[in-house]
């Protein structure tokens, strides 16, 4: 159980970020949930989960694209024994057409974010002496594709950031990870649908399976239920000695 460990999942209004967040409260974690808004329904997620699970949760507003933001996340939080680096954004451009200002929210949001929460997760970790550090990547931290520079450098930049972290903590009860999940349906990948079905002059069923579900064998997507549970394995016992390394959630994309 995870009674008694506060989690901070950033980005975790929607989609894996609450997914996660939501196994993690059920395993007995109090879980801190953020994004950049601040609204009324933000607020009633997370009562939503105290709730429904009898932890204590919380959100936090902050922007994962200002560094001192991130870092004063985790010391409002006031503790974070299990850190999970979720938020993140996407833009679709030919690298001579990439937007400058795309590019920099996206290096910010989708990799810088995750060295500010560490800086300030590690410490903590340290003196409640245990700690988790799950970033989720993507099968795109493994394999690029055209048109999605800054994400597939963002994303690959979190695994080398994932691997300096274990090994910065190789000696101690904490470990860091990062999750590669293939195509999940939530929020962002829902919003591409309808303009690829014209695009392609497609049905939905063929825009999934033809060109979102190419790389992925199972022709399935995964879920953010198993997001979070393969976030609460590596939060486990079972999982004390796997560090520096990825898990892939993706039917089969990488082993193409
Ligand atoms: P989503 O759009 O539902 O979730 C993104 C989350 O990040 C939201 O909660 C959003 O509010 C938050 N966010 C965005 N900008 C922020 C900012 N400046 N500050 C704080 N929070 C911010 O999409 P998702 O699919 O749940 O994506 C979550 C993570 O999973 C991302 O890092 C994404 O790259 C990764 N991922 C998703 C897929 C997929 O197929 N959906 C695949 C691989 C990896």
């Amino acid at each position: 159980s995870l009674a008694g460990k506060t989690a901070v999942i950033t980005g975790s209004n929607s989609g894996i970020g609450l997914g996660i967040a939501w196994e993690l409260a059920k395993a007995g974690a109090d879980v801190v949930l953020n994004s950049f808004t601040d609204a009324d329904e933000d607020h009633a997620l997370a009562r939503e989960i105290s709730e429904t699970t009898g932890t204590a949760a919380r959100y936090i507003q902050a922007d994962m694209s200002n560094g001192d933001q991130c870092r004063q996340l985790i010391e409002t939080a006031g503790r974070c024994d299990i850190l999970v680096n979720n938020a993140g954004i996407q833009h679709v451009a030919a690298i001579p057409e990439f937007p400058v200002e795309k590019w920099d929210a996206i290096i910010a949001i989708n990799l810088s974010s995750a060295f500010h929460t560490t800086a300030a997760a590690l410490p903590m970790m340290r003196s409640a002496g245990w700690g988790r550090v799950v970033n989720i990547a993507s099968a795109h931290g493994l394999t690029a594709s055209p048109y999605k520079s800054a994400y597939i450098a963002a994303k690959h930049g979190i695994v080398g950031l994932t691997k300096t972290t274990a090994l910065e903590t190789a000696k101690e009860p904490i470990t860091a990870n990062a999750i590669c999940p293939g195509y999940v349906l939530t929020p962002i990948v829902e919003k591409q649908i309808p303009d690829t079905m014209k695009e392609y002059d497609m049905s939905r069923e063929e825009v999934i399976e033809n060109v979102m579900l190419t790389r992925q064998p199972s022709k399935e997507f995964a879920t953010v239920e198993q997001m979070g549970g393969t976030a609460t394995f590596l939060c486990s016992d079972a999982a004390a000695q796997i560090t520096g390394t990825t898990i892939s959630v993706d039917g089969g994309w990488t082993a193409l």
